[in-house]
């Protein structure tokens, strides 16, 4: 997960420890064999994953620098008698695991990469690289990649068609998957299908997801006019234009993050306040010179539809007004050198299909579906696999209140409940095999 602006305090997450989100947990229902097979499985190497994640916790690697976990998770693979690559795109690892018979493709991605964060960590297996910490859980990503590797391995005979796994560096500088993709990815793999999954502070036991974007759309807009004879005017209207031009006004309740996963108002609810909008997220930056006024603000959208609409409305305002002659252009993403951020899009079909396979064999409560994106500039490179390749996205949640702790990436005391490992390993290893089967 990549956060363009700004750490995020943990405190905005505060609601849910108080929401009903809480109460999920692992519940399974009559799951036929293969998926009793899975769990036992996953039961019996759940020791081992925690020490191998923990492992990674206490070694992490920033972006572009993953050589250590990446020797690690290819010596894994081989172990389990996968074809490994390595060296894709950096220090990407991939696993192939084939059946030996034909059938579906599917791939599952993890990240693998750490932070630079001087922040100190809460648990007693912290970082000894200074300065680097697996402060977004990407340390559970790859361990929950390795497991499923595993699980799906101990039931090979019983499978049909290849799973494929991506173990992908440099998401924090989003640019690992492009790198990988850039490097041949898509020769050396042909998925029909792709899936992967990040932290996140719903509750253990719980993933959650939705069709389409699952990260708000955002932009940094900057309108550049000819320098007038009266700037402050030109920088009031536009302003005024552009905040009445939002979704809600300033006293809307879409402001407070405390409702962002309440269960009246939140991305949990059909009718969330964070299904539709468009809003401006940062400050207007001024830049005057002696023949140009600039003026930046960041803009979030909850979709590109209305990403676009805004964009286009705000020029024509512009163009009707008074101030039209002294307009140069309007532009976004506009900064060279700097990538371009974007949201996962999720598959509508493969969407609902893996998420009522995964409730009918785990239980209704695992899966919470979102209907909203919050107003955050998060991003994941992720999407770059999703634009050759269809696939899903979800949250594992890994917040437990009842331990104090909220799994919320980027904040100081983010941690995770390691529960969560088993969870993303019953869950999607169960998953990807109803897709062979599919
Ligand atoms: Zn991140
Ligand atoms: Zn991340």
């Amino acid at each position: 997960m990549t956060l363009a602006t700004k750490i995020i305090r943990t405190s905005l997450i505060v609601q849910l420890l108080l929401c009903g989100l809480l109460t999920f947990g692992q519940n399974a229902t009559m799951p036929s064999s293969i998926h009793q097979s899975v769990q036992s499985h996953t039961d019996a190497i759940f020791d081992s994953l925690v020490k191998i994640r923990r492992d990674f916790h206490v070694n992490p690697e920033v972006s572009g620098k993953e050589k250590r976990t990446s020797e690690k998770i290819a010596a894994y693979l081989l172990a389990l008698g996968l074809e490994v690559k390595t060296g894709v795109g950096g220090y990407g690892v991939v696993g192939i695991l084939n059946t030996g018979r034909a059938g579906k493709r599917i791939a599952w991605r993890a990240d693998i990469d750490a932070m630079p964060s001087d922040i100190p960590d809460v648990v007693d297996f912290s970082s000894k690289n200074k300065g680097v910490r697996h402060i977004c859980g990407h340390d559970v990503h790859t361990t929950i990649g390795m497991g499923i590797a595993n699980v799906l391995a101990s039931q090979k005979e019983k499978l049909e068609g290849t799973i494929y796994f991506v173990f992908q560096p440099a998401e924090e500088m989003n640019k690992g998957a492009k790198a990988m993709i850039a490097d041949g990815l898509f020769n050396l793999i042909k998925p029909d299908e792709i899936y992967g999954l990040h932290i996140s502070p719903y509750p253990v036991g719980t993933i959650a997801t939705k069709s389409a974007n699952v990260y708000t759309h955002f932009t940094i807009v900057e309108i550049a006019y000819k320098t007038s004879n009266n700037p402050d005017a030109l920088v009031d209207f536009t302003k005024k234009m552009m905040m009445s031009a939002q979704t809600y006004g300033p006293n809307a309740k879409f402001w407070d993050n405390n409702n962002l996963f309440s269960p009246e108002l939140g991305v949990t609810n059909p009718n969330t306040i964070y299904k539709d909008y468009t809003a401006l997220m940062s400050d207007f930056y001024i830049k005057k010179s002696s023949d140009t006024l600039k003026i930046r603000v960041v803009l979030n959208a909850s979709t590109k539809e209305r990403l676009d609409a805004f964009l286009a409305l705000i020029k024509s305002n512009i163009e009707t007004s008074k101030y039209s002659k002294e307009l140069l252009s309007v532009r976004f993403n506009f900064q060279k050198g700097l990538p371009v951020m974007e949201t996962p899009m999720n598959d509508e079909e493969l969407t609902n299909k893996t998420t009522k396979s995964i409730s009918s064999i785990y239980g209704k409560q695992g899966v919470i579906p979102l209907y909203g994106v919050p107003p955050f500039q998060f991003s994941d490179d992720f999407a770059y696999f999703q634009k050759s390749v269809p696939g899903v996205y979800y949250f594992l949640g890994g917040s437990n209140p009842e331990k104090g702790i909220v799994a919320m990436p980027h904040t100081p005391n983010f941690e995770v409940d390691e529960e969560c490992i088993k969870t993303g390993v019953n869950y999607f290893s169960s998953m990807i095999i109803e897709r062979l089967n599919d």
